[in-house]
């Protein structure tokens, strides 16, 4: 008899021999669910609470959708073409209009990405110059990370960004205050399952995210390539348990406080 689950990414195998008395047996295969799930549910939170979050007018993308509850999609460190041709189609082919926050010097790399995202329906935002770490910057030195990366997008796409992401989700009260005082909100996640630690196990995130995810959880995802896996069917999972895709910008207001 085999018992295989997955932890951190790796896979753990239980062999259990055939010849072993009747009433081991028994005991290791009772024992075995309770094992299973406290290791799933360990696995299943890395997650954090958002601070502050979007408030804007909700703009229903399909009307026929708007009773279901939402999940927001999130999508950390890119542009990264390869990625990007992967995913979009799959987004696109659930309806899921997904928030990507872009690094200004790779965005200076691939100058044609942030447009392509826009054109595709999707909310492009900002996670600074150098994905540096905010808290160990100086305050000036913080507004210069979040300028240049918003001119950029402005220059790429036409468009203002809304929101700042802190990279490692490093952030103070300091650093919020510069973010409001330019005019964004600070935005982090509610849902993670360091997507970017699971290196050839997808099916790590489609279980973590889909077991966790909750009505207007924002779903932190990474641009690596277990994710792109992961994506068709952890959006197939998130449509099963009656969720409904949407930016982060259409965020009522109302929900903004919502805490996991
Ligand atoms: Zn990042």
């Amino acid at each position: 008899m085999n018992i295989r689950w997955y932890k951190y990414g790796m896979r753990v195998r239980i062999n259990i021999r055939r010849d072993l008395p009747p009433i081991l047996l028994m005991l290791i295969v009772w024992t075995a669910p309770v094992l299973l799930a406290s290791c799933s549910k360990k696995t299943a939170r890395i997650s954090e609470t958002p601070s502050s979050v979007a408030i804007a007018t909700p703009v229903p993308h399909n009307a026929d959708d708007m009773s279901k509850p939402v999940v927001y999609i999130t999508i950390d460190d890119g542009p990264e073409p390869k990625f990007q041709q992967t995913v979009l189609p799959i987004l696109q082919a659930h309806n899921c209009p997904a928030t990507w926050f872009l690094v200004g010097r790779y965005m200076k790399v691939y100058p044609k990405a942030a447009a392509e995202l826009v054109a595709a329906g999707q909310e492009v935002e900002n996670h600074t110059w150098s994905h540096a770490n905010l808290n160990k910057i100086s305050g000036a030195q913080v507004r210069q990370e979040i300028q240049r990366t918003d001119d950029l997008i402005m220059a790429q796409t036409g468009q203002k960004t809304s929101f700042v992401r802190p990279p490692f989700g490093a952030h103070s009260k300091s650093v919020d205050s510069i973010i409001t005082g330019m005019g964004k909100q600070t935005a982090m996640w509610t849902v993670s399952c360091g997507d970017y630690e699971q290196k050839g196990h997808p099916e790590v995130i489609i279980d973590n995210i889909a077991i966790d995810a909750r009505p207007n959880s924002i779903i932190l995802l990474h641009v690596v390539p277990q994710t792109a896996q992961a994506l068709p069917e952890l959006l197939a999972r998130l449509e099963a348990r009656g969720f409904r895709f949407a930016l982060l910008k259409d965020r009522p207001a109302v929900v903004k406080q919502e805490k996991k």
